[in-house]
């Protein structure tokens, strides 16, 4: 099916200030495409949306919303439809850190990572795999982590990992299952990012260990994600699906 002039594309846990998600939908509105932000913080989420609409002049709405409740999911869906032209693309960028160790992680911890990392990409996916399959038309990138690839390390350990290495397999089988109703999907693997998924910014220690193994020399940006992601949703990317793109300046080579 024809890419619309105007597709909506939805990123879930864009309202972070110096975060993968917001970068990603601004690039994406500077591209043309109107923009849907869902988020644990409604208000971040609406005041992140109103920059971007008045930066680009693009339509973009910010929803509240805790991804790992369906409910509150479906309900974001009904708004995006309703508001929004055509829903073509989805950013599952919303996602938890989990630093304990696997000796001592407890089982209320393990599950939220995995009902925000995984179950919540459910949830958000089937509600727009199902508008995208109607439409003949879909583009899905989840937003993993190099740490699902070499076993934690970067941000996260066995929780996060295990989370981040499930949405490998399963945008391989949307690919598989939904290539017939036009639907891409894809993953990215972003290396150490400088955000504050863990609390802040990254400090100047961890900076320089970080350095060592990083044969571009220097660490990543939201942009250099942001950049994949939006060439991933592009009308040009419809060829390319069920692959995980590597972002990481070299610091995991396959
Ligand atoms: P961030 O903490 O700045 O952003 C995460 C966003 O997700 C926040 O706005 C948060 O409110 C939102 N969120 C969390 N739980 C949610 C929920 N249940 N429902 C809705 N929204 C929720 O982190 P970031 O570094 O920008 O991370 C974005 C994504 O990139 C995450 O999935 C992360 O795992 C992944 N990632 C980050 C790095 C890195 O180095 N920063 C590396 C690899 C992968």
């Amino acid at each position: 099916t024809e890419f619309p002039r105007m597709p909506t594309a939805v990123v879930t846990g864009a309202a972070s200030a110096r975060g993968i998600g917001q970068a990603t939908a601004r690039r994406l509105a500077g591209d043309g495409w109107a923009v849907a932000i869902l988020d644990l913080d409604g208000a971040a989420a609406a005041s992140v949306a109103e920059r971007i609409a008045a930066e680009s002049g693009q339509p973009a709405i910010g929803i509240g919303a805790d991804i790992a409740e369906p409910r509150q999911v479906d309900a974001a869906m009904r708004r995006i439809e309703s508001e929004l032209p055509q829903l073509v693309g989805l950013v599952n960028n919303a996602g938890i850190s989990s630093p304990t160790p696997f000796l001592e992680v407890g089982p209320a911890e393990w599950r939220r990572v995995f009902d925000v990392n995984v179950h919540g990409t459910f949830h958000v996916t089937q509600a727009a795999a199902r508008i995208m399959a109607r439409n003949r038309l879909g583009r899905i990138v989840n937003v993993s982590s190099a740490s699902a690839e070499r076993g934690g390390g970067v941000y996260g350990r066995a929780a996060y990992s295990g989370s981040k290495a499930a949405l490998l397999g399963m945008a391989r089988t949307w690919a598989r299952e939904l290539g017939g109703f036009g639907i891409t999907a894809n993953s990215v693997a972003p290396g150490s990012i400088d955000t504050d998924i863990m609390g802040g910014p990254l400090t100047d220690d961890r900076k320089r260990v970080l350095l060592q193994e990083l044969p571009v020399g220097r660490i990543g940006t939201v942009d250099d994600v942001a950049n994949l992601i939006a060439f991933l949703l592009g009308a040009q990317a419809g060829y390319i699906t069920g692959v995980t793109y590597d972002v990481n300046g070299g610091s995991h080579i396959a």
